[in-house]
């Protein structure tokens, strides 16, 4: 058999592999035996060297030895087994809730004891919980490990040594005529590249005994750094190549002699910014083409982006198809409706509702016309993805605050256009400025439009971080704030607790800050409240019969009340730091200056310190985002679950960028120069991942 051939046969061929393995085995992505060489340890055990008792740390994992002082037994809260050791460094105390009474016995004072675990502060000094251990006689050097111990992710049923056994298998059989390199010499745009891939493989799976131990920890290592190189060259290609797919179909053309669009301008109270002015010619340009587009908007808080949605609507419509807009909750969705209604109904264009809390006899009719095409465009949530929704001729869909919704969804969304061959054009839309580096990553699918500039005679909102012990301080600026006929909102925030409790929470605000402000008129929106009800009371706060609004984060995106001068967070440490950013976009919309209140509980974490005072240092989405992406990592900052962003098994998107930063350009020149190997390489790394047949 020819070596190549080798690494391409199922894992059964390998010793130890029946039915039951495989399957498991297939759980995890690995079906061929180079599936296995890229399943990569998550991260090692360092079991090479024996560390003093006196040096250790919380949360290092460690391997130590010493002799056993005490061992007794403890009945606490939960009966454990106390094992006190100490080797003339230092000393630490192993933990067992479970013990039999053979390994109590074992367990005696004066016996010599190697063991490894996770060291832990307990209640009275380090500690080891259940640590793996073995005893050893009481003379003699007895020798540690030559090699670091791979961890690998698995799944019920697959133990590590058996992985690793099967892992020793691959890796025999792996040699350059095998695992040929993918990358082509002008595809190598970083000194990571230059790394042989085998040598990178046999490294991260096998560390020689001499490897630079901490290196490896932390993932630094060029071996790492190579493999990282590989992997995000080929999520970068997967992207590519979805978007080519996309390229394929055709799309109604929109274009139309612009009379309505022009109408739609003059009737706005203001003149467009001349980075609404770019975006929106940026869209046209796009959806006058027989492909659909795919383009992201990003533009912080308050930069104007739904104009520019209703101008790409306007044009849908004159060119003579529907538009769908679609938001993530049923308030801001209510938000544009009004605007949009506003907006186009004078043009003639109708404009529908559509969300989950409507009577079945509302919605009946709104499916009749979405499907008759009676309405034009459509504004609503996510009840607009349904099956029992079908449009006529939709040419345009919308989505506003993109980072909700998934790939997926987008992707369901846009196919509801879907007849023969042709798709709807795609607008997303994002407040969530996300760092270039990761927007090339998780939206490399899409082009990317920024609105960089803020509608003239704003003026920055000043923020200041106080704990919550100065509340009747807050309360007097409410009050003051108040008399000079400015509004304010007050939001609750209980993370973690059911949408029951935080409403609960909010209630209970409001009523203790009508009692302490007894002349104040105070509303309250939550998320359990009707939508009927909800909607009067922000219509009467932005008709300015309330003073002040109380809140769960509901009220988090896209609200819009310019005379909301102030803006007061309970709890700001909980919330993470985008969420707040948004929270506090609520103010600062008028001429007046605006001003944020984050209080928090004490006491405050580094890492709570480390947010807050990023949030009162900048207004600057930008900049946020990016101190977000370094305190949460990526997953955080994106909503993991929702953003169809791969989960890496060895590159690390804050780690990386350097990396990140000329994927673009190397994808590119390999797409070019050398395609079958571009798709070897997405095979390779993402084969079991992606099913291009549904695109
Ligand atoms: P976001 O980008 O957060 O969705 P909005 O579209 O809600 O922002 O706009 C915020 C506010 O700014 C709205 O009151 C809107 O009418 C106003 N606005 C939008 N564009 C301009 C502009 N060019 N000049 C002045 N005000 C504008
Ligand atoms: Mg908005």
């Amino acid at each position: 058999m020819v070596a190549g051939e080798l690494l391409s046969q199922p894992v059964t061929a390998l010793k130890g592999v029946g039915g039951k393995v495989a399957e498991r085995l297939t759980k995890i992505g690995i079906q061929q035996v180079q599936d296995l060489l890229f399943h990569l340890p998550l991260r090692y055990q360092d079991r090479t060297r024996l560390m003093p008792l006196g040096s250790l740390r919380p949360q290092q994992e460690a391997l130590v030895e010493g002799t056993i002082q005490l061992s007794q037994v403890k009945f606490g809260r939960r009966r454990s087994l106390l094992c006190h050791v100490s080797d003339g460094t230092g000393a630490i105390i192993l933990r067992f809730f479970h013990f039999s009474k053979a390994q109590q016995q074992q367990l005696a004072k004066g016996r010599r004891i190697r063991c490894f675990g996770e060291i832990r502060n307990g209640p009275s000094s380090l500690e080891i919980v259940h640590p793996e251990y073995q005893l050893l006689a009481t003379e003699g050097i007895v020798p540690v490990d030559n090699e670091m111990t791979p961890i690998y992710p698995t799944t019920e049923g697959l133990h590590q040594l058996s992985l690793r056994k099967l892992m020793k298998q691959a890796l025999a059989i792996l040699d350059q005529d095998s695992m040929p390199e993918l990358l082509t010499e002008s595809s190598r745009l970083h000194q990571a590249a230059e790394f042989s891939l085998v040598d990178a493989l046999k490294y991260v799976h096998q560390p020689p005994p001499d490897a630079a131990v901490d290196q490896l920890l932390e993932r630094k290592h060029p071996a790492q750094k190579r493999l990282a190189y590989e992997e995000l060259l080929a999520q970068q290609l997967t992207m590519k190549k979805l978007r080519a797919q996309t390229q394929h179909h055709t799309a109604p053309v929109l274009k139309s002699d612009s009379k309505q669009r022009q109408q739609l301008l003059s009737a706005l109270p203001f003149p467009l910014t001349a980075a609404q002015d770019r975006v929106i010619k940026e869209i046209l340009d796009d959806v006058a083409e027989a492909h659909p587009m795919q383009r992201l908007v990003q533009g912080d808080v308050g930069s104007g982006k739904t104009v520019v949605a209703a101008l790409a609507a306007v044009e849908a419509v004159a060119a003579g198809c529907q538009a769908v807009m679609m938001a993530p909750t049923e308030l801001l969705a209510e938000q544009h409706y009004r605007t949009f209604d506003n907006w186009l109904t004078p043009l003639g264009i109708r404009v529908g509702w559509c969300a989950g809390k409507q009577t079945a006899a509302e919605r009946k009719q709104v499916l009749a016309e979405l499907q008759s095409g009676d309405i034009k465009v459509a504004v609503g949530t996510h009840a607009l993805f349904q099956d029992e929704v079908l449009f006529n001729n939709l040419g345009l869909v919308i989505i506003d605050e993109q980072h909700r919704f998934g790939v997926h969804q987008r992707l369901a969304l846009r196919d509801k256009g879907r007849e023969t061959d042709s798709l709807p054009h795609q607008l997303v839309m994002t407040a969530t400025p996300i760092p270039r580096t990761l927007a090339m990553t998780a939206y490399a699918d899409l082009n990317v439009s920024v609105i960089d500039e803020m509608p003239p005679g704003r003026t920055p909102v000043s923020t200041v971080v106080l704990p919550d012990s100065r509340r009747q301080d807050v309360i007097d600026r409410v009050h003051h704030a108040c008399q000079q006929q400015r509004q304010v909102y007050w939001v609750c925030t209980l993370i973690e607790e059911s949408e029951h409790l935080q409403c609960q929470a909010a209630e209970d605000t409001a009523t203790a800050l009508q009692d302490s402000l007894p002349d104040l008129k105070i509303g309250l929106v939550h998320g359990r409240m009707k939508a009927a009800d909800k909607e009067r009371v922000m219509q009467a706060f932005k008709a300015a019969e309330l003073d002040m609004l109380v809140a769960t984060t509901v009220i988090e995106v896209g609200v819009d009340v310019p005379n909301a001068s102030l803006m007061v967070i309970e709890n700001a440490e909980r919330l993470g730091l985008a969420q707040l950013h948004q929270l506090r976009g609520r103010v600062g919309r008028g001429q007046v200056e605006s001003h944020c209140v984050l209080m928090y509980h004490p006491p405050l974490s580094e890492n709570g310190q480390a947010r807050l005072s990023c949030l009162r240092e900048t207004n600057d989405g930008f900049k946020i985002a990016q101190r977000d992406l370094e305190i949460r990592g990526p997953g955080e900052v994106l909503g993991t679950r929702q953003t169809g962003l791969p989960q890496f098994r060895v590159a690390d998107l804050v780690e990386d960028q350097a990396l990140l930063a000329v994927m673009d350009r190397a994808s590119r020149v390999l797409l070019k120069q050398a395609p079958r190997q571009a798709d070897a390489l997405i095979t390779r790394w993402f084969a079991h991942k992606i099913n291009f047949g549904n695109v």
